[in-house]
């Protein structure tokens, strides 16, 4: 089971959250067939998202849109403040190369262009925030937004280790953030802690790499542990919905899916699930128009 925990520093000036995000980024493996690049640049983005939507509450809904120019293509990734995400990469199959040192490439798979998020707060009225991509790596284009739109000083790492077979092995990532009120001194000795951090992998690959992570991040600090939430790649689709969507269509169009086709399939892009309605199901929607 992933979770994540949010934290914050007996001080109260500091908080963090640290994730482990294993099963989601292998679950999203699985479903959408991805290999090394595209599996790590996927787990990287949903990822971020579960960051973004940890840090907010009521019944918020955070997309997550990195819209790169090279051969990725757009990775999409939606998640909510209950702890479920889910999202697609548009191309899941076009890269499976590393570097001599094992290191998967991301940043120029992903190439320039756009990292955009979509806030829906349940109202109707959906708040976009675009900055752009930095380099392509996701954890420091999503660090460069959090600066910029947020205007909440925070440091964010977050990455995604396969094994030989190129599976995923584990990933996870946290955020820190400096809350209003913070002394200088304070900041500046969280800084250097951040600065002399293991990289991110390397506290990855611990044995508890949620607790190696709080280690780095807080060193001999005292800090609170706030709450302990589980997170999860999970799809929100449903026949029905698909129904809804089909239903939206001008008749000529669905008589021509009946008689034609015999049936219609769909395939939901966030989660490989295919859902097929047959010519009753689209007789049905036939005589609703009517
Ligand atoms: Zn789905």
């Amino acid at each position: 089971m992933d979770k994540i925990i949010k934290t914050i520093s007996e001080s109260g000036y500091f908080r963090a959250f640290v994730l482990d995000s294993t099963e989601t980024v292998r679950t999203a493996q699985e479903k959408h067939q991805t290999k090394a690049s595209s599996t790590v640049a996927l787990g990287r983005t949903l990822i971020a998202s579960q960051i973004l939507a940890a840090n907010e509450k009521g019944d918020t809904k955070i997309t997550v849109k990195v819209l790169g120019t090279s051969s990725l293509g757009a990775i999409i990734t939606v998640a909510d403040t209950k702890g479920k995400v889910k999202g697609y990469v548009q191309n899941p199959g076009v890269d499976i190369k590393k570097t001599a040192t094992g290191e998967v490439v991301v940043g120029p798979f992903v190439g320039q262009g756009e990292f955009l998020v979509i806030t829906n707060y349940g109202t109707g009225n959906p708040y976009h925030s675009m900055t752009p991509l930095i380099s392509g790596e996701i954890g420091e284009d999503l660090a460069f937004y959090l600066t910029e739109s947020q205007q909440t000083p925070s440091a964010v790492g977050l990455n995604v280790l396969l094994d030989e077979e190129d599976k995923v092995k584990v990933a996870g990532g946290f955020l820190l953030q400096v809350l209003p009120g913070a002394k200088e001194a304070d900041i500046t000795r969280f800084e250097k802690r951040i600065q002399n951090m293991p990289a991110i992998s390397t506290l990855l690959e611990s044995d508890d790499h949620i607790e190696a992570l709080l280690a780095a991040i807080y060193g001999d600090e005292p800090y609170k542990r706030l709450s302990e939430e589980e997170i999860r790649f999970q799809c929100d689709c449903s026949k029905e919905r698909f129904m809804n969507a089909l239903a939206s269509l001008p008749k000529v169009d669905l008589e021509e899916m009946r008689d034609q086709d015999k049936g219609a399939e769909i395939t939901c892009q966030f989660c490989q699930t295919t859902y097929t309605f047959d010519q009753n199901d689209l007789e049905e929607l036939i005589r609703d128009k009517s």
